[in-house]
């Protein structure tokens, strides 16, 4: 992977809302991650594993096309004052026919199908000046960064991105960098190009450029820098990233029960995304689902004894077993890229901090990255441990990384005040260093 570039305007589309009176151009800002490929392979996996939320302009043309007595059930449901496409008993949606292909897609062509699903893998979100757009890793093609680059993409994304209202609203203010200290647009593009391109250095061990990333964080969250802006913080952290991979020299030390417990629990909450079948549960399903989901945040806590069931997973295994599995060895190389490619796309496209990161400060939604990270070790161990390997290889991490980024940002239980103090617990006493250093995904380089 070559040296990362900050965003960069690729395209342009024109404003669809007319209360400007005049249609302006509307700039896509997609990140420019470095090797980064994506075409659809028609795997099918969106369709089977997403809920997808449709407009009013997509059930017209849904109910245009007579689906329902077509597919000889409802096509789409309402559920919690949304509407959403219908599943059949498998998970999978209506519309995915036997061929794994989308009968609307199929039947109408590719612009009558419902946006979310023109849009995925991609996502946009209204700025001042355009729309951020991101790419999301639960998409196969995308992890393995398969197909064109990233940048033949900016078309089909900006031709969708037309049809939906630009309102920027909040997302327009700039984030808190910590309490009370606003950032200023340069600190963020030097913060996020700085640790892009930190993380991006194949010169750097990628445990190392992991941790020194965390501790860089941790300092900068923890130290007196209300005064300590602009041009000086961004020699602040040169000379943090000249001087923290002096203490690489050995592993961090071992996680505290209670931290390597936290890490557990913060991998539980991002495998815990809703399925159809609970967004139209009724009040007492939804209880004892919460109760379910308790009693299983509390055996994360513990983690003795066996796992309790991750969605998509049947095998059963135990917590040691996870535990006992080891860091890649052979598919090094390929891991590394694939997880430089993920935070640095993630930092690019400012999903990570304030409107793209449930509106959190910057450090602690960098943070947050770095703690998803350590998550992606344990997820990867429990994947591998499911397959019965006894170490990782790339389809384990592939997978773990899908897991994480299904959830980062999507799923709001991550955004409230319980995770930030989780989070805040983990950054004392070298934490995050720690619970990374404890589920590191790649074996040090000799
Ligand atoms: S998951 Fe990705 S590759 Fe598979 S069908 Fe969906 S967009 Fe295409």
């Amino acid at each position: 992977m070559g040296k990362q570039t900050p965003d960069v305007v690729i395209g342009t589309v024109w404003r669809n809302n007319s209360d400007m009176g005049t249609p302006q151009s509307l700039p896509i800002l997609l990140p420019t991650v470095g090797g980064q490929r994506w075409s659809c392979h028609s795997c099918g996996d969106c369709c089977r594993s997403l809920v997808v939320h449709l407009t009013a302009d997509d059930r017209e043309r849904i109910d245009a096309g007579d689906w329902a007595s077509r597919l000889g059930v409802a096509p789409y449901l309402s559920v919690k004052r949304s509407w959403v496409l219908n599943k059949r008993s498998d998970g999978a949606c209506v519309f995915l026919d036997e061929q794994g292909l989308c009968a609307i897609h199929v039947r109408s062509g590719e612009t009558a199908k419902p946006l979310a699903c023109r849009m995925f893998p991609f996502s946009v979100r209204a700025v001042a000046d355009g729309w951020q757009a991101s790419i999301r890793f639960d998409c196969p093609s995308v992890v393995r960064s398969e197909g064109e680059p990233l940048d033949r993409s900016t078309i089909a994304i900006g031709e969708v991105a037309s049809l939906l209202p630009h309102r920027a609203g909040r997302n327009a203010r700039l984030p808190f960098l910590k309490a009370r200290v606003r950032a200023t647009e340069d600190e963020l593009t030097m913060l996020t190009d700085r640790l892009a391109r930190w993380l991006g250095d194949r010169s750097v061990a990628w445990n190392d450029r992991i941790t020194v990333a965390a501790r860089l964080t941790t300092t900068l969250e923890y130290g007196r820098i209300r005064k300590v802006r602009g041009r000086r913080l961004a020699e602040l952290v040169q000379l943090l990233l000249g001087a923290l991979p002096k203490e690489c020299g050995s592993p961090p030390p071992a996680p505290t029960d209670k931290q390597r417990g936290m890490l557990r629990q913060f991998a539980f909450a991002c495998s815990e995304y809703t399925s159809l079948d609970e967004f139209r549960s009724g009040a007492v399903a939804k209880v004892f689902i919460r109760v379910a989901q308790m009693r299983k945040a509390e055996a994360f806590r513990r983690g003795d004894g066996t796992v309790p069931a991750l969605p998509g997973f049947s095998k059963v295994v135990t917590f040691d077993a996870v535990e006992s599995v080891q860091p890649a060895r052979r598919d090094r190389e390929s891991i590394e890229d694939l997880l430089t490619r993920y935070a640095v796309a993630r930092l690019e496209s400012r999903s990570v901090f304030g409107a793209g990161y449930y509106g959190w400060p910057v450090f602690r939604g960098l943070g947050a990255l770095w703690l998803t990270l350590a998550a992606i070790g344990w997820f990867a161990r429990y994947v591998a441990c499911s397959a019965n390997r006894d170490s990782l290889q790339f389809a384990d991490v592939a997978r773990a990384v899908g897991i994480a980024d299904r959830a980062a940002t999507r799923l709001p239980a991550l955004g409230t005040l319980a995770e930030r103090a989780r989070l805040a617990y983990l950054m004392n006493d070298d934490g995050l260093a720690r619970v990374i250093g404890a589920y590191v995904l790649v074996e040090q380089a000799p």
